[in-house]
């Protein structure tokens, strides 16, 4: 275990939003650490929280043209943010600085869907990135991989998961071959259960076809490490300080929270205000203001911890 100084997200973006749209699904996977308080979603509620998000998407919009950042990436994260309809949504940010939105899906929906998701982006200059996650419990290898094959080639960047256990190594494989002869990239993300060090021992968490370097993390002995997604790094045993759930030790570093990087639930930014105290302040969208620089990190473990950059020193 290595200590570190510094991870720097390499997105060419200048300015992340993570957006957490809901917590409702239309399915309800037994692992889901949502299961206990899970609720069924009619089409009223559906429709509810998709005029309030309308509104969301409204101040996004305004918060985000008052920035100085031009090249902004949106990723929208639920529950399953594709039980909206998300062009609807989206089109109250009217802004032209987004230029990147990353979505996860549990594959649900028709694949015409996807399709018209895309098309609309592709209509305003907009990359569209989406992970399916397969859910094995309610959709067969088959039955997803016959949709990963008409949407292969339609969305930007297309990246294939499945929820792993020790239980369903078999399953865990065939996924695999699936993956390597469709030619996507694809990770197993360990259901939570389990122990992800483990699984990554098992070499189940890798993939033959390679993704853009998306973290690099400098080390307190001036040596450097490139991860390809957020969830390599936050389980590599070289990180000290990365906790089984996914915390990172991040007493006293500076971070871009608040800064160019806002993570927003529903309506309210979980963010800093200008005094700099914690991270657990709810603030509406609409009243929100952007810090002028990164300041430093008040908790000992980060419990948000998303695509801010880290730093030791400013
Ligand atoms: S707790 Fe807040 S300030 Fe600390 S690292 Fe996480 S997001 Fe940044």
């Amino acid at each position: 275990m290595k200590e570190f100084v510094k991870i720097k997200d390499l997105t060419p973006n200048d300015f992340n939003i993570k957006w957490r749209m809901t917590n409702l699904c239309n399915i309800h996977c037994s692992y889901c650490i949502r299961y206990k308080h899970r609720v069924d979603i009619n089409d009223t509620c559906v429709k509810e929280n998709e005029d309030k998000l309308c509104e969301v998407a409204r101040d996004i919009s305004k918060l985000l043209e008052k920035t100085k950042f031009n090249n902004i990436r949106l990723n929208l994260i639920g529950g399953e943010v594709t039980i909206f309809d998300l062009k609807r949504i989206l089109a109250n940010i009217t802004t032209d600085k987004v230029k990147v939105i990353n979505i996860t899906s549990n594959l649900m929906r028709d694949v015409q869907y996807y399709i018209e998701l895309a098309d609309f982006c592709y209509s305003r200059n907009i990359k569209l990135s989406i992970c399916f996650s397969c859910h094995y419990e309610f959709i067969t290898l088959d039955k997803y991989f016959e949709k990963i094959n008409q949407l292969k080639g339609k969305i930007d960047c297309l990246t294939c998961e499945l929820v792993s256990n020790d239980k369903n190594q078999e399953l865990c494989k065939d996924f695999i071959a699936r993956c390597e002869k469709c030619d996507v990239y694809y990770f197993l993300d360990a259901d939570i259960r389990q122990n992800q060090a483990e699984a990554r021992e098992k070499g189940l968490l890798t993939s033959s076809k390679k993704k853009e370097p998306r973290y690099k993390v400098t080390f307190a002995d001036g040596t450097e490490k490139i991860f390809e997604t957020r969830n390599q790094f936050l389980t590599s045993k070289e990180i000290k300080g990365t906790k089984g759930l996914k915390f990172i030790q991040t007493g006293g570093m500076y971070c871009t929270n608040s800064y160019n990087y806002i993570y927003i639930e529903f309506d309210k930014v979980n963010g800093r205000s200008s005094s700099g105290s914690g991270c657990h302040e709810l603030i509406p969208v609409k009243d929100f203001k952007l810090l002028d620089k990164p300041a430093k990190c008040n908790s000992d473990y980060c419990t948000i911890c998303g695509h801010m950059d880290l730093f030791k020193e400013l």
